[in-house]
């Protein structure tokens, strides 16, 4: 368990030493599975070694014409049967060390699995549920291709067995689903309910900000202001993997760097928003701040750098400075704080939107100099805040100089100043 007074320099961490020695140990077990994925290893080089062997008696059939067409096409299924289980092995070995041993460190690697950033017990079962319905189509087809070799008996079970896998590979994936979103949730959820907690996440809702219970009309078609980032590749795919990222990011409402009319904040740095929309900023583990009075735009531009973000291929988390700060306390209570830290370093970005509008007892700043501390140098924070660095110890007390300390240290700091663009558009609409 673990008690905060006052600021970082006063937290003391107090656990018990027995429980924590054992936990620790029993968890350091985990090692003892390492040989194993050596183990599979070694297998996977008794695969190479076989297809390597059909491979030279097709080779070796074909040259001396002895090969049928039959023959040749029983032969290469084979070959594909051999790859296919190899396949299953690596993702065997990668997935359950990732999962079950320690980390890899593979994000930002350019031959990253898709699958392996968001890997869990849940995606490596479907997985591999999918690849041995793969394997046995494989193996039913060698039965057909040579049907007269094989017997009706054979047929009928390996029909069988074949709707068997596919039956329960279905199931697997259905139910990984709502477990996938259930565990998302677990994690991902802004915690609800209860004084001065935040709002419930709102699903996403396209160009509407509702958080706060206030429809908003459309926003206007404004000038195209930024241009529009070129999509991170062609076909479906990358552009699907986008949009599940976008998704799962919660933003609370589809706002766009191209939406945002650069001409309505009076004070407003171009170039440096133009260059943050590369996203680079994700890449090179920096932090932006979005500082300015309500309603210039900060949560908008916020929410558009992120979705540039989840376009170049990084996980995004957004929630509010209240949500996340339920999210933490909800976590140190149940004494795994270090864990859930550990948790987002999953992502790349997190977004804290409206620092300041809620002042933080102690321990609550001291959650947020943790995040803060933590993900120094380590991964990026877009932090919005109504007020200036030089004004957050009203929100934060005697954390704020060495939370500033930290964020600012590689940040890009953008201020927007002028009026409230939802006043504005009031205002328009009471003159028309
Ligand atoms: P803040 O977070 O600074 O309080 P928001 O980003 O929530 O402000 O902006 C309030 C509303 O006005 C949002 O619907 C946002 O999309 C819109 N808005 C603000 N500034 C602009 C702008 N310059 N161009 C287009 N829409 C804007
Ligand atoms: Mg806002």
């Amino acid at each position: 368990m673990q008690v905060f007074h006052g600021g970082p320099e006063e937290w003391r961490t107090v656990r018990n030493p027995t429980t924590t020695t054992l936990g620790y140990a029993l968890f350091a077990t985990r090692w003892l599975q390492a040989p194993l994925y050596f183990g599979l290893v070694a297998a996977q080089g008794v695969y190479v070694y076989k297809f390597f062997k059909e491979l030279w008696t097709l080779i070796k059939m074909c040259v001396s014409g002895h090969a049928t067409e039959t023959y040749v096409m029983l032969a290469v299924l084979k070959l594909v049967d051999v790859v296919m289980i190899a396949n299953l092995l690596i993702m065997v070995i990668v997935g359950g060390y990732e999962t079950f041993v320690s980390r890899i460190g593979l994000q930002g690697h350019r031959d990253q699995p898709e699958w392996l950033s968001h890997v869990n017990s849940n995606v490596l079962k479907v997985k591999l549920a999918t690849a041995i319905v793969g394997i046995s189509s494989v193996h039913l087809l060698q039965m057909f291709v040579d049907v007269h070799h094989t017997s009706r008996h054979a047929l009928l079970w390996g029909t069988v067995i074949h709707m068997a896998f596919i039956f329960s590979a279905a199931i697997l994936a259905y139910m990984s689903g709502p477990m996938a979103a259930h565990g998302d949730r677990g994690h991902a959820d802004r915690p609800q309910a209860g004084p001065g907690r935040a709002a419930p996440p709102q699903v996403e809702q396209d160009h509407g900000d509702q958080r706060h219970g206030k429809p908003e009309q459309e926003a206007p078609a404004a000038t195209p202001a930024v241009p529009r980032q070129p999509g991170p590749g062609p076909g479906p795919g990358p552009d699907a993997d986008a949009e599940a990222r976008i998704r799962a990011a919660r933003f609370p409402a589809r706002k766009l760097l191209e939406d945002f009319d650069q001409q309505h904040p009076r004070g407003f740095d171009r170039e440096t928003v133009a260059r943050l929309g590369k996203a680079e900023f994700v890449a090179a583990r920096r932090n932006v701040v979005l500082v300015g009075p309500p309603g210039t735009g900060k949560t908008h531009l916020a929410i558009g750098l992120g979705v540039r973000a989840c376009q170049a291929g990084h996980r995004v988390l957004f929630a509010t400075a209240a949500e996340w700060a339920a999210r933490l306390s909800d976590a140190r209570a149940a004494g795994r704080l270090d864990a859930e830290l550990a948790a987002l370093d999953e992502y790349p970005l997190l977004i804290v939107d409206e620092v300041g509008y809620t002042p933080f007892d102690a321990a609550t700043a001291g959650l947020f100099f943790r995040l803060v501390a933590h993900r120094y140098e380590r991964a990026s924070l877009i932090v919005t805040s109504d007020r200036p660095f030089g004004r957050w110890d009203e929100v934060f007390g005697a954390c704020a100089p060495a939370m500033v300390d930290r964020l600012a240290h590689h940040a890009d700091v953008v201020r927007l100043d002028g009026d409230s663009y939802r006043t504005r558009r009031a205002t328009s609409a009471w003159a028309d």
